[in-house]
């Protein structure tokens, strides 16, 4: 079977990582992007340049419209999805509960939870009119902060990637006749820009000394179990988490 994955927000950090570490498992590559069309074509060309497949997608996947065209313009360009790395996803600045307001936490659900179910929905009709589904799997990008809880910094984006928890194991049980295995790393804190968006660049080396192995995590260590649960190493696996927090 020919394997297509749909990366979401694959440009930097964890899913270009990703991206890397399945093409060369023999994946071809869907990297969506929002508008970093450079930073895609970068991620692109390395594969290529690996002897690769991976073609670059620019869709906000914030927006359900979008992620229909999307779905349906890499079924055109690569062939039918059968596998999904949901994995974009952004940090607000730090703040308190009792300042935030409606608008900021329903924009973190728009981006971290909303598209989740959308990409899922849109993928799942392609594994089911094309693939031998039992041989298709999810893998859900959800966060240590899920448990951790996030407190005096951001509690909307841990309470958003505890959304990302139960989507993974309710969605896992409501496939799991079909053999389509749901399953979710959370990540700690791990070098990539997404902490200087969220208003603190040295962030992870600010919490670095604080975890018991006592430093932050590589993209690379989280893309590697994404491609393990993702494969056929994993057959029995689904509706599981694996933490990727350096102890936490
Ligand atoms: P990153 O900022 O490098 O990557 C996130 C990507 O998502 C970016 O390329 C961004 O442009 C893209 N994105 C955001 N909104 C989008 C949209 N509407 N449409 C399309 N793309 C969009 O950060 P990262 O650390 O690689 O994050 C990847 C995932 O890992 C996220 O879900 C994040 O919450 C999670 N995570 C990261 C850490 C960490 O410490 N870096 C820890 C726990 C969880």
């Amino acid at each position: 079977m020919k394997k297509v994955v749909l990366i979401t927000g694959a440009s930097r950090g964890i899913g270009a990582a990703a991206a890397n570490f399945l093409a060369e498992q023999g994946y071809q590559v869907a990297i969506n992007y929002k508008s970093n069309h450079a930073a895609a074509e970068q991620v692109v060309a390395q594969i290529r340049a690996l002897g690769g497949i991976a073609q670059r997608f620019a869709a906000d996947i914030s927006d359900e419209s979008q992620v229909v065209e999307l779905c349906d313009e890499i079924k055109m360009q690569l062939g039918p999805i059968s596998h999904l790395v949901n994995n974009a996803g952004v940090l607000a600045t730090q703040m308190r509960v009792e300042e935030m307001t409606a608008e900021r936490i329903n924009q973190m659900l728009c981006t971290n939870v909303t598209p989740y179910f959308i990409c899922a929905r849109e993928v799942l009709k392609q594994i089911r009119a094309h693939h031998q589904p039992d041989q298709c799997a999810i893998v859900n990008v959800s966060s240590a902060a899920s448990y951790l809880g996030g407190a005096n910094e951001y509690v909307d984006y841990a309470a958003a990637k505890g959304a990302i928890d139960s989507f993974t194991r309710g969605l896992s049980l409501e496939l799991a006749a079909e053999g389509i295995r749901v399953n979710c790393v959370r990540p700690g804190c791990i070098y990539t820009d997404i902490h200087a968006d969220g208003g603190e660049p040295g962030r992870v080396d600010r919490l670095a000394s604080l975890l018991p192995l006592q430093r932050g995590g590589k993209p690379e260590e989280v893309a590697s179990a994404i491609a393990w649960l993702l494969s056929e190493q994993a057959s029995y696996a689904t509706g599981t988490f694996i933490d990727l927090a350096g102890g936490k």
